[in-house]
């Protein structure tokens, strides 16, 4: 056997499981394991995995099954399945792939060297998944080298119930992590040498409200601002009915949290948003928005939509695309409705046919595009201020930085920035998803 046992992490889905992968990670770093560079290479492969929608899961099981021939290759190799898919199936994954090893459920991410071993011990398949959530403590992320940008859970869980989400079932009820906790990770990541975090949940406008934090996620940002060394703070995701004037009013007053809101507002029409359980109406949001632009206008944008949502008519729909016409979001995230099994939208009547989603769905695409590259248009010549990522992932000669308001810029590499810094880069011409400049001396 080799002296240093390898791990290799696959990672599908939201930032929460971006950030269970690194708590994932972080046991295994801890035990001694060291990260392989592909997963045919590691000892350990886990699959961090996501139910949001059918299409995610196709693509898991799809790699699922591609992973048979590296444990035929290998039979000591270990394959486990963790995340949200996990929580769903559970000892279905064993069944429909039997060459897993182990299978663990949400709650149970701070325990993954007891599956691990278990697994060593008696070579028989494990299931793991529990229905209440253990709050182990955190191990802070150790393999940040190179890295500037961090994930924060401030929660866990969602108590929101949409009717089209499977996350409530699979996350549970929401749990908030105590603020000095919080400010504590933060600290420490700072004096890590990360610039960037980016604090985490299901709906960071409810932190705080249940269980003994006695603090909102007002209290938190504002506290979190005064952390030196952090120079962006961001957060996500905002749920509009939640969203209020006290957080709009301190991402004004502070000195690091980003001037880009986004919001999901899911549909533009009221009935549906109804049948959503959403929680707030379309004058609602408008005025919402009116607040965010009125206190910085200079703030971006963005939001979610979903299309084919069961009863949704083309009236409904064509209420939808002018909302949009109205909102004229920097961005939007588009989604074609997924039933999910368990949900109440998943048994409402009046489905949608898939052509009339996939057409919808276009329509919608079109119109944002054309919007988003209109407002991007307006930042050419203009110099904006961007943190260094690094090397384009498409192009090795350019570099890849990020504004305040989350626009993704790339330019031609000098040779003199530095991964991290705060730079003023001139925007020359702007495209629908990256504004391309020059660095300014
Ligand atoms: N908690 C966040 C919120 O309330 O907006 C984000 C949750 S989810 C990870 C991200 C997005 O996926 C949602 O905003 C929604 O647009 C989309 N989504 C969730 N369930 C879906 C489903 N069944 N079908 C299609 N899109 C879905
Ligand atoms: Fe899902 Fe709604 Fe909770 Fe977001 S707020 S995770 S969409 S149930």
């Amino acid at each position: 056997m080799k002296e240093q046992q390898t791990y290799f992490i696959y990672t599908f889905g939201c930032q929460s499981n971006s950030a269970d992968s690194e708590q994932l990670a972080a046991q295994l770093l801890q035990a001694g394991y060291s990260a392989a560079s592909a997963p045919d290479e590691a000892d350990l492969i886990i699959l961090n995995t996501c139910c949001i929608r059918e299409s995610a899961e196709r693509k898991i099981y799809g790699k699922i099954g591609e992973l048979k021939k590296l444990k035929i290759a290998d039979p000591q190799r270990i394959i486990g399945v963790a995340g949200c898919l996990a929580q769903k199936d559970k000892e279905k994954l064993f069944a429909k792939a039997p060459h897993l090893d182990f299978v663990m459920g949400t709650f149970a991410v701070g325990h993954l060297l007891e599956h691990v071993n278990r697994v060593k011990e008696n070579r028989e398949h494990v299931l793991s998944v529990w229905e209440q959530a253990d709050e182990t403590q955190r191990l802070r992320p150790s393999n940040l080298s190179g890295q500037i940008s961090a994930w924060i859970p401030i929660m866990y869980g969602c108590n929101n119930f949409c009717t089209y989400c499977i996350v409530p079932y699979v996350r549970g009820r929401e749990r908030s992590r105590p603020v000095n906790e919080i400010l504590q990770e933060i600290a420490a990541l700072a004096e890590q040498g990360i610039k960037e975090v980016t604090l985490l949940g299901q709906n960071v406008n409810s932190y705080g409200k249940e269980g003994d934090v006695k603090a909102s996620f007002a209290d938190l940002l504002r506290k979190a601002d005064t952390i030196k060394g952090i120079e962006r703070i961001r957060y996500m995701t905002s749920h509009p009915r939640d969203m209020n004037q006290q957080v709009i009013d301190v991402v004004k007053n502070s000195r690091s949290i980003c001037e880009h809101f986004h919001l999901p507002v899911q549909s533009g029409n009221d009935s549906i948003l109804k049948a959503m359980n959403r929680g707030y109406r379309i004058q609602d949001y408008r005025a919402l928005v009116n607040a965010i632009r009125q206190t910085m206008p200079e703030s971006s944008l963005t939001t979610d939509l979903i299309v084919g949502f069961p009863g949704e008519t083309d009236e409904l729909f064509n209420q939808t695309l002018e909302f949009v016409r109205e909102m004229r979001f920097d961005a939007a995230y588009t989604f074609l409705y997924s039933p999910r099994s368990g949900t109440p939208a998943a048994t409402m009547p009046e489905q949608i046919p898939s052509a009339v989603k996939k057409s919808r769905l276009q329509q919608l695409m079109d119109i944002q595009n054309e919007i988003s590259l209109q407002i991007n248009k307006q930042s050419e010549g203009k110099v904006v201020e961007v943190l260094v990522e690094g090397p384009s992932k498409n192009d090795s000669s350019a570099f890849v930085g990020r504004t305040r308001t989350n626009k993704i810029v790339i330019w031609k590499y000098t040779g003199s920035e530095h991964i991290g810094e705060l730079l003023p880069v001139r925007i020359d011409k702007a495209q629908t998803w990256v504004l391309k400049g020059t660095l300014v001396n």
